[in-house]
């Protein structure tokens, strides 16, 4: 499952932990977005304010946590991290609040999901850094008025188009993290493979950026596959052949496709000539949630040029078919 990454144990956790780099200079790739927020950084740090909340949005494991977490190292505050399904009361709300120091980062994960009356007290927080609340009932009820510590609120998602526009306008700063290209991508393995303490050659390296789907974190999970691999196979390095035969055995293709990404162009093509299909009935014929068809799979499908999108809905290319080993229909019908 390329978008979990939340049932990890406790080594685990210290694994995922090493990897993440955490200053904007180890922070690889990305260049315009790090350029930007070095800017706005500088400017916060000179004038002695909290930085301008941040959006920052794009598909899964392309490392906005990450670049949240480089943020904050770079101020010099605490991130307090959080994710909007997790806050239900308000309550819940005002306690993380409250615990903010001036300056800090409040890290909300999957901002898109937050429980609507939450999202509007988050409005006079972001604004003003204040927040009113209503308690008791009936003729005892009267609003409380919290002030609260300037601070920046980071705000991710994959899905940015489910965003209401008042909560969008209150960001300052929104960035759009793209795929990585695979220079990018065999550099983030070389630093993987020195913290894991691995050795891959540069080949090796450049292959499986490859074949990684642009994402540092399938980068990062299929480097520790090919090691185990490496591992039973009784080798001290990993080389390009190696990478190939584990990627082969783990069913990601030479394109860095792998089972659903294949299932999904397959079924397209079987059950309805290649499209048009809307993204509903995509994600009903793979079991998957419509939700992660639109931010995981289709995304690197559509970018890879497997698919296009039309005012009728999603089409598989005739790149799609020649990568699938299946002959090109006639084009006058598509
Ligand atoms: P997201 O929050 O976008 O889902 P994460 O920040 O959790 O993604 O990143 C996933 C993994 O990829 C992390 O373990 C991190 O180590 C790695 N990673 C992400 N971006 C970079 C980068 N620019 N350079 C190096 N490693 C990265």
């Amino acid at each position: 499952d390329l978008t979990n990454d939340h049932v990890l144990d406790d080594q685990e956790q210290a694994v995922e932990k090493s990897l993440r780099p955490q200053t904007l200079s180890q922070y690889i790739g990305q260049t315009k977005i790090k350029h930007e927020l070095q800017v706005y950084i500088q400017a916060a740090q000179k004038r002695q304010e909290a930085l301008d909340h941040v959006l920052l949005y794009g598909p899964p494991g392309l490392g906005k946590t990450t670049l949240a977490l480089v943020i904050a190292h770079e101020l010099g505050v605490n991130l307090r991290s959080t994710t909007g399904p997790s806050i239900d009361k308000a309550g819940d709300l005002v306690a993380i609040l409250s615990e903010l120091q001036p300056g800090d980062v409040l890290f909300i994960d999957e901002v898109h999901r937050l429980p609507k009356n939450i999202e509007e007290i988050l409005y006079s927080a972001m604004e003003d850094f204040f927040i009113d609340i209503v308690v008791g009932q009936g003729a005892e009820a009267h609003a409380i008025h919290y002030p609260l510590p300037p601070f920046t609120l980071i705000g991710a998602t994959t899905q940015a188009g489910q965003l209401s526009s008042p909560l969008r306008s209150r960001f300052g700063i929104i960035e759009h993290l793209t795929y990585y290209n695979t220079t990018e991508l065999t550099q983030i393995i070389q630093r993987s493979a020195t913290v894991l303490n691995v050795t891959i050659t540069l080949e090796g390296a450049h292959e499986l950026a490859r074949r990684s789907r642009g994402t540092p974190r399938v980068a990062n999970r299929l480097l520790k596959r090919v090691r185990d691999f490496a591992q039973v196979a009784g080798r001290q390095e990993i080389d390009a052949p190696l990478v190939s035969s584990s990627l082969q055995q783990l069913q990601v293709d030479s394109a860095g496709l792998d089972q659903t990404d294949r299932k999904l162009l397959q079924m397209m093509i079987q059950l309805y000539h290649g499209g048009p299909v809307g993204l509903k009935t995509m994600a009903v014929n793979i079991g998957e949630e419509q939700e992660t068809v639109e931010a995981v799979y289709e995304p690197y499908l559509l970018q890879q040029g497997f698919l296009k999108r039309t005012s009728r809905g999603r089409m598989v290319t005739s790149k799609a078919y020649q990568h699938l080993g299946l002959p090109v229909p006639d084009q006058n019908g598509a």
